[in-house]
């Protein structure tokens, strides 16, 4: 089920688990949990495809190693970061 908590109320939602963030690493943990029994909320911060709003979030500034851009590289809607994989 998807529910957009913007427009429900969260007073309304238990579970056993909240995994943050639904890119390739929350999901993956979601149909683990969920095959296992357990009842299971993805919270992603973004929507479905990208939007300005949510992918502002993700600017930063990289004092690691050198990696791409910190708003190019890592995407803030359900799917994560998959949307740009380069398909390794
Ligand atoms: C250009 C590029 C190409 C790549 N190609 C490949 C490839 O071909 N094969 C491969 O295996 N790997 C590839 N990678 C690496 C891969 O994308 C990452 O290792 C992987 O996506 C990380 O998954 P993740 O779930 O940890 O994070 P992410 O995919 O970044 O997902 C994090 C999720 O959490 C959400 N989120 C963030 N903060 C919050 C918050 N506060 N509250 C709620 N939700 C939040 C985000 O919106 C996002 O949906 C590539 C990376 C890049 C940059």
């Amino acid at each position: 089920m998807h529910v957009d908590f913007e427009k429900s109320d969260f007073a309304d939602f238990a579970t056993d688990v909240c995994i943050i963030g639904g890119g390739v690493a929350g999901i993956t943990m979601a149909r683990r949990l969920l095959k296992a029994g357990r009842t299971v909320t993805l919270l992603e911060s973004g929507g479905l495809d990208y939007e300005a709003d949510s992918a502002d979030l993700n600017a930063g500034e990289n004092v690691g190693e050198p990696y791409y851009e910190l708003h190019h590289s890592r995407l803030r809607f359900f799917g994560g970061t998959t949307a740009i994989w380069g398909g390794a």
